[in-house]
C-alpha cells in the first residue's frame, strides 16, 4: 500500500481539472510558471515504462485533448512547453508515482531573460505562486474544461 499523494484522492481531488480512463490532469499546487500542469496515472507506477499500451494511448490522447489548449490558455510562446519527469531515486524525483510536468513557456518569461534555470527550481519545489493564486486558476481550468469535481 503505497501512500504517496498521488494515490491520495483528497490530495489529487483539489487541483484535478480534466481526468480520462488512466490520466488525472492536475494544476501544480506549487507551480513554476503559470499553466504549470500534471499528468498523472491513476494506477501507482514508478516509471513510465511500467505504463501498459492501453495507458501509453490513453496518456497520448489526454495529452493532446489539454496541452493545446493550456498553451493558448497560458499564452505560450510558438507553442512551446517543457515535459519533463523525473523517474528513479536519484533523478531528482520528489513524488515517488510518475507522473508529467507541462511548463508552458514565453520567449521572455524569468528563464529565458536570466540564466535561472527552471529545472532547478521544479527540483527546489520554487513557487512564485501563493495557494490562492493557484485556487484561482484550478477553477478558471474546471470551466474551461467543463470539470465537475467529486
Ligand atoms: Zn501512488
Amino acid at each position: 500500500m503505497s501512500m504517496d499523494p498521488f494515490c491520495i484522492e483528497a490530495e489529487t481531488g483539489r487541483s484535478m481539472f480534466f481526468r480520462s480512463e488512466h490520466f488525472m490532469v492536475l494544476y501544480d499546487i506549487r507551480p513554476v510558471v503559470r499553466g504549470h500542469i500534471l499528468f498523472v496515472p491513476k494506477r501507482h507506477m514508478l516509471d513510465i515504462l511500467e505504463m501498459t499500451k492501453s495507458e501509453i494511448e490513453d496518456f497520448h490522447s489526454v495529452f493532446a485533448k489539454t496541452v493545446p489548449r493550456i498553451l493558448r490558455i497560458y499564452g505560450a510562446s510558438e507553442g512551446s512547453y517543457d515535459l519533463t519527469s523525473q523517474i528513479g531515486r536519484y533523478s531528482g524525483r520528489s513524488v515517488e508515482h510518475l507522473h508529467f510536468h507541462v511548463l508552458p513557456r514565453k520567449k521572455d518569461d524569468l528563464y529565458n531573460k536570466s540564466d535561472k534555470s527552471i529545472f532547478e527550481d521544479l527540483k527546489l519545489n520554487r513557487s512564485g505562486f501563493s495557494p490562492a493564486d493557484v485556487k484561482k486558476e484550478v477553477e478558471m481550468l474546471r470551466k474551461e474544461f467543463g470539470y465537475k469535481p467529486g
